[in-house]
């Protein structure tokens, strides 16, 4: 019997009913499989044991370290997978729970957005061999000194594909409340379609640039593994969406264009003008940047200038410090990026237009674009930006099947 990874969602361990959904993936796959089971937190912001909910225990003026909060996050995953334990053993499905660091997973000392460094699988080798379904706090790893800490937001999805790597399974699940990798949001575009198969290149994409249904540093585990990962709605037995490498897709999937719609909101548009004479501007304002840890996106330099995106969280220290080597900074604050995604997009003529088409006949102002072989991005008004996704939807007639 090969290994295969399950990894549940907080949305698909936030009820009894959902966890009895859960429990019976796992009854039917253990027939075939030795099995693994990586368990998120019980549902979302306002559900008791949730992440957000856990966070909020120390409130806005509480005073905890990154070390300790990591401590307090780790602590909504186990008593997920200690629940759902009880309902395996309950119906007479032997298991064991164990941490995220003593399922192996060692990282380094980032608390809150740790890296993974090493895997070792011995424990949960030991507890397959005696027959075990092994269930494992998602989210969370230890340190080489034995501290507790977390993979960053949506860090599940990573430690599923992490262990379905080194355990070298013959797939890694990820259940969810969607049922796949859709064309689009579906929250946003109501008519986004499930796909049969993405490549790992592609869903890197989407979820780099907003389609939170996968971690995007999970794929890129996946696909240095050559880890096949399969998208699918815990309510239901659809088989959902096949990420893998290009040899195993269709002829229909190699040869489609666009392939998927993604979105990131909260993001602010900066324009600073060169002085006169002045050959180093650039240089100042990304040092400036840098320094201070700021992220920047959407980078477009001129001899006279440079335009560039930041998150809206950080605009107000960006403005500051411009100001402060003394530009006179433009900004558009609340503007959102639309990514139209497709690894069959290299070298078709004709896409770029299509996107200006449909923006243009909807009223909607490009503010930026950029583009790579397989992305093109534009900014947006954060009002245009579900107005944006559906048009460029309609355009690429993704609701076709
Ligand atoms: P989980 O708790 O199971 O990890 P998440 O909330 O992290 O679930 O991810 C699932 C959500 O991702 C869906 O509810 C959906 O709204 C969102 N999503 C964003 N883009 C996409 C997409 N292209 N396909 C499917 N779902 C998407
Ligand atoms: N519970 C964590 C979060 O909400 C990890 C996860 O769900 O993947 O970010
Ligand atoms: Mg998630």
């Amino acid at each position: 019997m090969g290994i295969l990874v399950q990894k549940f969602g907080g949305t698909s361990v936030s009820t009894p009913e959902a966890r009895g959904h859960v429990v019976r993936h796992i009854d039917r796959e253990r027939q075939q499989h030795d099995l693994v089971v990586v368990v998120s937190a019980m549902g979302r912001s306002g559900d008791p044991y949730a992440t957000d909910s856990l966070l909020a225990l120390t409130g806005e003026s509480g005073q905890l370290t990154a070390r300790e909060r990591d401590m307090l996050l780790c602590c909504g995953e186990i008593i997920s997978a200690v629940t759902l334990c009880s309902l395996l053993q309950g119906q007479g499905i032997e298991s064991t729970v164990l941490t995220g660091g003593q399922a192996g997973i060692v990282t380094d000392h980032h608390y809150g957005q740790a890296k993974i460094i090493d895997m070792q699988t011995a424990a949960v080798l030991k507890h397959l061999q005696q027959g075990k379904v092994v269930i494992v706090a998602g989210f969370q790893g230890r340190t080489d000194t034995g501290e507790w800490t977390t993979l960053g937001r949506g860090g599940s999805d990573t430690s599923a594909t992490a262990l379905g790597a080194a355990l070298q399974a013959v797939r890694a699940d990820i259940y969810t409340d969607v049922s796949g990798i859709l064309t689009a949001d579906p929250r946003f575009v109501e008519n986004a379609r499930p796909l049969t198969h993405v490549g790992y290149a592609e869903m890197c994409n989407m979820a780099r640039q907003g389609a939170k249904v996968i971690h995007p540093r999970a794929v890129e585990i996946a696909a240095q593994a050559n880890l096949p990962l399969r998208v699918r709605s815990t309510f239901s037995e659809d088989e959902g969406t096949l990420v893998s490498g290009p040899l195993q897709a269709s002829a229909a999937v190699q040869d489609r264009h666009v392939t998927g719609i993604a979105h990131v909101g909260g993001i602010t548009q900066l324009s600073v003008q060169a002085r006169d004479q002045e050959s180093d501007m650039q240089l100042q304002v990304f040092q400036a940047m840098a320094k201070h840890g700021i992220s920047v996106d959407f980078i477009n330099v001129t001899p006279s200038g440079a335009v560039y995106t930041v998150f809206d969280s950080d605009a107000a220290q960006a403005l500051a410090l411009l100001r402060g080597i003394g530009y006179d900074p433009q900004a558009v604050h609340s503007c959102a990026k639309v990514s139209v995604i497709g690894g069959g997009m290299n070298g078709v003529p004709g896409i770029m237009a299509s996107i200006v088409e449909a923006l243009t006949l909807s009223g909607i102002t490009i503010l930026q674009s950029a583009d790579s072989n397989s992305t093109i991005w534009v900014l947006v008004r954060e009002e245009d930006m579900v107005p944006a996704l559906r048009a460029l939807h309609a355009k690429f007639e993704l609701h076709l099947p």
